[in-house]
């Protein structure tokens, strides 16, 4: 028997910029959603809350398609599902599709409508090397490859949770800028959006692997200098750049706060930082929306 619930449409008002999540248990689902608001550039967690009800549920929201299932004997609780809301999605009412499969081989379908708000982002101009504008011809072919590798390496999804409770900063001591989805303008030519965070720090500060997982990438590449790609699993990387010195290699598995790299300035880059990303399957989030998220 198949059944569609159509709950009333939910809003929820942010105030603003928030930093803690608020968790939601919508009434038509077994589930739980933590977010800090609903607005593009956000992280969403969802997890099971009754896992002898169920015996898997599979969420969808605009592509992007998660599972969860109970918790396998002897593991603390059910893995985690990801889904973000990508930084250049427009304000609408997205539909977050669930199906709930029950023990009895029963099936319910539930659709939870969820309004992304609009987010006004920041705007600069910067000044940089003219060759990181216009790279010499030379190049092009070099960068080509490295945007392929970089989307091959992002796109493999690996199906366990490699993380360990909740996500920290890469470098925890020193304060991040809010410069998450600012539209920039380099050398007053070329428009770019910043997909992450920016992070000062004296040249040689060690980097901290955000949380646990492998390194998927660990390489020089000519936009963002020497870089380290960490798979957490479920779809989840995080991508650190414009390093002195990397300290570890591609299949490594790292511990969360392990020492990554060395902070510089290699790549398109101003001065001694760091530059942190995040994507949720292809959605490009704040990380710091990731941090705040109530994993254990
Ligand atoms: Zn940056």
């Amino acid at each position: 028997m198949i059944s569609w619930v159509l709950p009333l449409l939910f809003l929820i008002s942010t105030g603003g910029q928030v930093n803690a999540a608020k968790t939601i248990e919508p009434a038509e689902a077994p589930i739980s959603l933590s977010f800090r608001s609903l607005q593009p550039g956000e992280a969403i967690l969802a997890r099971l809350r009754d896992d002898a009800s169920v015996k898997r549920v599979v969420l969808s929201l605009g592509g992007q398609v998660r599972v969860l299932e109970p918790a396998a004997e002897n593991f603390p609780g059910s893995p985690p599902a990801l889904l973000g809301i990508d930084l250049g999605m427009k304000p609408q009412v997205l539909h977050l599709k669930i199906k709930i499969e029950r023990p009895d081989g029963k099936k319910e379908f539930v659709e939870l409508p969820l309004s992304i708000e609009t987010k006004k982002f920041p705007s600069t101009r910067l000044d940089v090397a003219p060759a990181m504008t216009n790279p010499p011809a030379k190049e092009m072919e070099t960068i080509r490859r490295e945007a392929e590798l970089v989307s091959e390496v992002l796109s493999l999804v690996s199906p366990d949770w490699l993380a360990e409770g909740p996500f920290q900063s890469p470098l925890p001591a020193y304060e991040p800028f809010p410069n998450f989805g600012q539209q920039r303008i380099y050398n007053k030519t070329v428009a770019s959006v910043h997909s992450g965070v920016d992070i000062s720090a004296p040249r040689g500060t060690k980097a901290a692997a955000p949380n646990a997982g492998r390194i998927v990438l660990a390489a020089r590449l000519y936009f963002s200098g020497y870089t380290v790609i960490i798979d957490h699993g479920r779809g989840v990387f995080t991508y650190c750049c414009h390093f002195d010195e990397l300290l570890v290699k591609r299949g490594d598995r790292v511990r969360k706060g392990q020492a990554i790299a060395k902070v510089g300035s290699t790549g398109r880059s101003t001065g001694p930082h760091l530059h942190w990303s995040v994507l949720i399957l292809s959605a490009r989030v704040d990380p710091f929306s990731l941090v705040a998220l109530p994993l254990i």
